[in-house]
């Protein structure tokens, strides 16, 4: 399971609507699993522990907690979502997840009704979208969730070297080598490169972040001498909210530059 995820189920912090985008295997594996540690008693480091009731239960093919729905046709129905949502009007007491497959298929009318409910879901609900395709997701969808962007076949994951490298910079070089970093590091770069970064990026924030609250220690640290608590968080939030950014078609170097500079000024 990806590291942004993972981060949200150890800090009991996840958000109520995700989406991810992948290749179709690779993204339902993230979804059906986030949406197991969702529902285990006892995660363990982010994942599903596989050995408390819960998880007995879910393997032997009870997990009546996760509804997933597919396209009935070519595209979502109408039907199909207004059913949905009458049933997540509906309170319980566990978590429920509401899982959309091939989300880049719901077509213009079915996002314009999900769209109050993916605002305001709910008390213990979470949506879960996954799709294939960026360009065929309503951007209304895409700004109300967390949008998770998964390394494609071939893609390039980022290297943490690099990344490290470039925090750094960000924390404590003058402002002259941030604004030559980004435009440097923007250039030639995909926006899936881009992505990468930020996933990365967050995971270690994030991780050193969670480490100052009392969490185990991650595998990479930020040296809590160059780091404050502030910068940590502010720098993780800028990078898990960075893929909204993409989607924006802001310049690559500008969000760069941006994020670099909120490590130094936080
Ligand atoms: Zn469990």
């Amino acid at each position: 399971m990806i590291e942004t995820l993972r981060g949200d189920i150890r800090g009991s912090r996840f958000g109520h609507a995700y989406l991810i985008f992948g290749d179709t295997a690779a993204a339902e594996a993230e979804a059906y699993e986030f949406a197991a540690a969702l529902h285990c008693e006892t995660p363990v480091d982010g994942m599903a522990c596989g050995s408390c009731r819960r998880c007995r239960q879910r393997q032997a093919g009870q997990f009546a907690e996760l509804v997933t729905l597919e396209p009935e046709k070519k595209t979502y129905l109408k039907k199909q979502i207004s059913e949905m949502l009458k049933y997540t009007a509906l309170t319980g007491g566990e978590t429920r997840v509401f899982w959309l497959k091939k989300a880049d298929a719901l077509g213009e009318i079915c996002s314009d009704s999900l769209l109050k409910t993916l605002e305001e879901p709910a008390a213990n609900t979470v949506f879960l979208l996954t799709a294939e395709n960026d360009d065929r997701v309503a951007e209304t969808i895409l700004s109300r969730c967390r949008v998770i962007r998964l390394p494609r076949n071939g893609g390039t994951a980022a290297d943490e070297e690099d990344v490290l490298r470039a925090l750094r910079l960000g924390r404590t070089g003058s402002y002259a080598a941030i604004l030559k970093l980004a435009e440097t590091f923007a250039a030639g770069k995909s926006r899936e490169d881009i992505a990468a970064f930020f996933e990365t990026a967050a995971a270690i924030l994030g991780g050193s972040y969670a480490f100052r609250r009392g969490a185990k220690e991650p595998k990479t640290l930020l040296p809590p001498a160059e780091w404050s608590e502030d910068a940590l968080f502010e720098g993780w939030r800028f990078a898990v909210n960075a893929p909204v950014l993409l989607d924006h078609a802001i310049q690559h170097r500008l969000i760069l530059e941006n994020f670099l500079l909120t490590l130094k000024r936080s």
